[in-house]
């Protein structure tokens, strides 16, 4: 291998490719833009029969009684507490690596976060640190889906219903994954109490924004439908409130619950019916390029892998790799930067959620949950997603093997 090969870009080599690769990135085909288009067109753009395709495409697709898909997956957590009925007072246990919106949605509703720890080989909520962090004000478990991988379900269900916990899923990363445990199993979104959806277009399938919330609880499908639109009922037979029917006609409505504003339009739901029929073509090949990864970084000192557990049967959304800092004569700031030389773009998920000023002045202090911290000191996310190409992959591969060899103590 000549130096300028082996020497990283940002030192004076040469980069592995010419062209940028993002960290993630959606695929939109013609088919896509034609049924956008088609709905764009038809009588409906908001509220119309495309909403529910989707929604008894989700469940079908997960197994799942109910689906309500809503604006975004914010506000798929949001309306999943809600309907849980999370209010003042109550405490809701969350993973601190995660997006911020897997805790501010007990925040929305009056409710108290709390922080428990991650499993140092996972990265996934540790259920013994869930354990310790119950009072006899916890309501619900946020259990987030790093990655993609379903949390140690087994325990964390087993947990919730000694306690009586709601167990909320923050499906955003994992949809198209399964659990096969003993207590647990099914696909993603058919077990949980409430399982909340992203479809952001860094996320598996994208409607541009757009969230749902799946259950097989009637009581909550139907609060959570209630509350993504006002909270507002129109049909007569479901009024709390007398209506004299001798004065007021068909257009008269009954508020129930102080709701939101929380609706998909159409167009999104064709857009997400299209990304819908190559969900399973876009899993297999995420798995295919996970594969790839693993074989390759596998036996490279200096990096750490993500464990997998046998019981999740994981569609990846992100590839983290995790760099062995005592190993390496560089900070994790200096590889991502190299990596961004080599024209790969890496980004971190997630900087800890606790140490945001909103969290801070709620007396959250870093040092909280220390093996998050310790996780979250070494990793970025690498490329991942379907429309990568073979070739892509490689030089991915190449760019984080040259560096970590190159800065190898
Ligand atoms: C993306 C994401 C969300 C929020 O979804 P939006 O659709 O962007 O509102 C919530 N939790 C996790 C873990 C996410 O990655």
């Amino acid at each position: 291998m000549s130096d300028k090969e082996r020497i990283p870009a940002i030192e004076g080599g040469d980069p592995v490719r010419k062209e940028k690769i993002d960290y993630g990135r959606q695929w939109i085909n013609d088919d896509d833009v034609k049924e956008v288009s088609k709905t764009l067109l038809s009588d409906f753009i908001t509220c119309g029969p495309k909403v529910e395709e989707l929604e008894h495409k989700l469940e079908s697709y997960t197994g799942a009684k109910f689906a309500s898909v809503c604006s975004n997956g914010t506000a798929a957590l949001h309306l999943a507490c809600a309907a849980a009925g999370v209010g003042p007072g109550d405490e809701v246990i969350t993973t601190p690596l995660t997006f911020m919106a897997s805790a501010n949605c007990a925040l929305y509703c009056g409710a108290t976060p709390v922080f428990a720890d991650v499993d140092i080989n996972t990265y996934n909520i540790d259920p013994k640190s869930i354990r310790e962090k119950i009072t006899d004000k916890t309501k619900a478990v946020v259990a987030v889906d790093y990655t993609g991988q379903c949390c140690d379900f087994d325990e964390i269900r087993k947990i919730c219903d000694e306690h009586k916990l709601v167990l909320i899923e923050d499906a955003a990363h994992s949809i198209g994954s399964a659990y096969n445990g003993k207590v647990v199993s099914g696909k993603v979104g058919s077990y949980a109490d409430l399982t909340c959806f992203s479809f952001h277009p860094v996320k598996t399938i994208t409607g541009g924004e757009g969230g749902a919330v799946l259950t097989n609880n009637e009581e909550y499908a139907r609060k959570v439908k209630l509350l993504r639109s006002h909270g507002i009922v129109r049909n007569h037979g479901e009024f709390i409130d007398e209506c004299d029917e001798n004065l007021e006609g068909i257009w008269y409505y009954e508020q129930q619950m102080l709701g939101f504003n929380y609706r998909m339009t159409d167009f999104q739901a064709a857009l997400l019916c299209s990304q819908m029929n190559r969900l399973d073509f876009f899993v297999s090949r995420r798995k295919e390029i996970v594969a790839r990864y693993n074989e390759a970084f596998k036996d490279l000192d200096g990096l750490i892998v993500q464990q997998e557990i046998p019981e999740s049967d994981t569609s990846r959304h992100l590839y983290v790799i995790r760099l062995d800092l005592k190993k390496l004569k560089c900070t994790r700031k200096q590889f991502f930067d190299a990596m961004s030389a080599e024209n790969v773009q890496c980004q971190v998920h997630y900087v800890p959620v606790y140490w945001m000023p909103v969290y801070h002045k709620m007396r959250h202090q870093k040092g909280e949950c220390p093996v998050a911290e310790e996780v979250y000191s070494g990793i970025m996310s690498i490329p991942l997603y379907p429309k990568l190409t073979d070739s892509d992959v490689e030089d991915v591969i190449k760019a984080v093997t040259k560096l970590v060899n190159y800065y190898h103590v």
